[in-house]
This record gives structure tokens, sequence and C-alpha cells, in this order.
């Protein structure tokens, strides 16, 4: 089976990335994945090492405070968040020479890059975020600022814990049930009170609904729980685990 991601290792950094968002011209991304010779990676070591991936400072590495909200920052030419801001879950960008990031272990990362308009956004779901649609929240946000149209998005979800391994409980299913009419195509019972849900694919439905076409949705199938060697793992290691961050930025 032909691969849609790649994983690249240079100068003791590995990051995984998708060709389909390689092929942009005007961008830059990486989803930064567990480094061979780090401890559990924090916010400060992912902003170094992405800021080493795409040759930028440190500081030109913007993160947001997450706290599985569906509020979405947009950075323009005065105005970056940092760390010490209310909670934000999605970014969104046109300026060049800023990376915006979202960091997780086994939430959802996705990336948006509007081509036409030539603008950039990333995106942090976990099933909070999901349930209140913090995806189909952004790419309204670019229409609303930068008159993003959804056929020319596309779109890159990363490594995040799979339907293989993410079992909830009703106090997760209800909501999004609620939320979605189509949430038993993406959720399995297996026990009393137990389902597995596919995350990914729950959002990848949320950018259809918004318009974006179903083959420039790129999703990278790779179980954050499965792949201990690759990824970092909240379910599986626990609350002290590393994290890693996904980025993009205009070049
Ligand atoms: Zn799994």
């Amino acid at each position: 089976m032909k691969h849609n991601y790649k994983i690249t290792e240079l100068n003791g950094n590995r990051w995984l990335s998708i060709p389909v968002l390689d092929r942009i011209d005007f961008i830059r991304h990486s989803f930064i994945i567990k480094q061979r010779d780090s401890g559990a990676e924090t916010n400060g070591a992912l902003k170094e090492i992405a800021a080493k991936i795409l040759n930028l400072e440190k500081g030109q590495v913007a993160t947001i405070n997450q706290t599985h909200s569906d509020a979405v920052f947009i950075h323009n030419e005065e105005c970056r968040a940092s760390e010490a801001d209310e909670g934000f879950d999605a970014h969104i960008t046109n300026n060049s020479g800023i990376a915006i990031g979202v960091v997780t272990a086994d939430c959802v990362p996705i990336l948006i890059v509007d081509k036409a308009k030539r603008v950039v956004a990333a995106v942090h779901a976990g099933w909070r975020g999901t349930a209140k649609r913090i995806v189909q929240k952004t790419v309204e946000k670019m229409s609303d600022y930068f008159g993003s149209k959804s056929e020319d998005l596309t779109a890159g979800i990363g490594p995040a814990i799979g339907q293989c391994c993410y079992e909830v409980d009703e106090k997760v299913i209800e909501p999004m049930k609620k939320e979605f009419d189509y949430l038993n195509k993406f959720s399995i019972q297996k026990k009393e009170n137990k389902w597995h849900i596919d995350l990914q694919l729950i959002n990848r439905e949320q950018l259809i609904e918004t318009g974006v076409k179903q083959e420039n949705i790129n999703i990278v199938s790779l179980c954050t729980s499965c792949h201990s060697d690759l990824f970092y793992s909240y379910r599986k290691d626990g609350a002290g685990t590393g994290r890693m961050i996904a980025v993009v930025m205009i070049k």
C-alpha cells in the first residue's frame, strides 16, 4: 500500500509530513513526532525542534494555550497569541515567517491550507473540541476573515489515537451522539457502556460538511497508541507523557 505520509530523520530530529502538503509551494509543514534521543518533550523543547526543522528562530513558532475549547485565534500583523492568553484550540494566519502549531498526544492535529487566498490554520481536536466542531469553526473563520472558500482548502489530519484504541463511555458518547446524527458510522459499541470512536473520521466528516472536498482531505492513519515507537500517547502512557507538535507556515 502506498502511504500518504513520509517520515524524515535529519540531524537528530524526525518528523512526519504529508506529500500532498509538501507539494504546495508557498507553505512548509511538519508533524513533529517522538524524537529518538530525548525524554518527554515539553512545549519549549517542541518549539525548539520545530524552529530547527523549519529554519526559524524559536520566537517565530507560535503555540496557543489549548483548553479543549472551540475558540479560534486569528494572527494579524500586530497580534500574536501567547501561552498566557485565554484558551484557544485553533489558530489561523496569512502572515509569512510565523509557524503556527498545535500540541497533541492522542488528540487530532489538523492543518488546513487555503491555496487560493494563501492562508493556513492549525487545529487541535480532542473529543471535546470535536464535539464543539472546532474544525468547522476554523473553516468559518477562514472564510469570514480571509475570504477562504471551502473548495480551495486542503487539509492534513495527523496521527491521533485510532478507533482501535480509543475507548469511551457514555460521558463522551452522549454529547457526541447529540451533536452528530452520523455518529453511528464512526463508533462501535464493544461492551456495555464502552464505545470505540474514530475522531479522525468525525473531523473529516465535519470538513466535508463545510464543503471541503473529500479528495483534498488527507488522513494519516497511524494510531498514536499502537505505534509507541513513533508517537506519544496520553491514553497509553499517562499525563506525564511527552507531546508532539504539528506546525504549518507560509514561507
Ligand atoms: Zn490503536
